[in-house]
């Protein structure tokens, strides 16, 4: 997907920015900051480019065998253990 210029929602102009990708693991409910997005500058929607969704699989992948704990690479962390 190209960067959006148009927010879907209310059109109102997308600006690149960072957001956090909240998921479910055995380890509780896990963030991944810093992840690029494309945010609405009039009412917050957030979406993201197919290479965050990349880079999410990747770090979900990598999360989940354990080759990286939270705080290891700033990548990231805990919201709330399981
Ligand atoms: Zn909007």
């Amino acid at each position: 997907m190209p960067r959006l210029k148009k927010c879907p929602d209310c059109g109102g102009k997308m600006e690149p920015g960072n957001t956090e990708f909240l998921i479910e693991s055995e380890q509780g409910l896990i963030a991944i900051e810093d992840v690029d997005a494309d945010i609405c500058t009039i009412c917050g929607a957030e979406y993201l480019p197919a290479k965050s969704n990349e880079y999410i699989e990747k770090t979900v992948e990598k999360i989940f065998t354990k080759k990286i704990a939270p705080h290891q690479e700033t990548v990231f962390r805990v919201v709330a253990e399981a």
